[in-house]
């Protein structure tokens, strides 16, 4: 299934000049919901890990049934403040401001292997932060997958090394 069109793009949202890349049409799509998280799926075939991360709030959108079709554990990444238990925090710069993300001490055990799922890849400072995190507590980034990926923006760049998929390019 094409899922192009059940992307809306939204001029000047959330500031002026960006080109916001609204998900909620493919997300009410009964259709296009299930292939969105079957694609990203097929993306991790043949990949061996234990765990999915996601980052609040569209990683969990898709990252959880993800992590349920394939028999995957799931790890939030959090905005500051909200995880009860010991964590540890990375700042990052946004395509949009500066932001803090947030994980659990304990959420991934030294050698455990983990993939990344998100709904969009821009400057890639979110997702970078979110290896940092999961590089700090032991954990090996196996790959790391997008529902969106802004080419022109090459967030790429500052994940080399590591294996990116995106199911959509614009
Ligand atoms: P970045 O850290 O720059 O790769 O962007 C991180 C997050 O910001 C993405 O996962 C999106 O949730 C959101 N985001 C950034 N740019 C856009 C955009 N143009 N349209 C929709 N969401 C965006």
């Amino acid at each position: 299934m094409n899922l192009y069109s059940l992307i809306r793009d939204v001029k000047d949202f959330p500031t002026e000049g960006i080109l916001f890349k609204d998900i909620t049409p493919l997300l009410q799509d009964r259709e296009g919901l299930r292939a969105s998280i079957d694609q990203i799926a097929e993306k991790l075939e043949g990949v061996e890990f234990d765990l999915v991360v996601g980052p609040e709030s569209r990683g969990f959108i898709f990252g959880v049934p993800t992590a349920y079709k394939l028999g995957k554990g799931f790890v939030p990444v959090r905005k500051p403040g909200k995880l009860p238990y010991e964590h540890i925090s990375e700042t990052y710069a946004l395509e949009y401001g500066t932001s803090t993300i947030e994980m659990h001490i304990d959420a991934i055990k030294p050698g455990q292997k983990v993939v990344i799922v998100d709904d969009l890849l821009a400057t890639g400072g979110t997702t970078r932060a979110m290896v940092n995190l999961i590089e700090k507590v032991g954990g090996e980034v196996a790959k790391i997958v997008f529902v969106i990926e802004l080419d022109s923006l090459n967030g790429r760049s500052v994940l080399e090394g590591y294996e990116v998929e995106s199911l959509l390019h614009y």
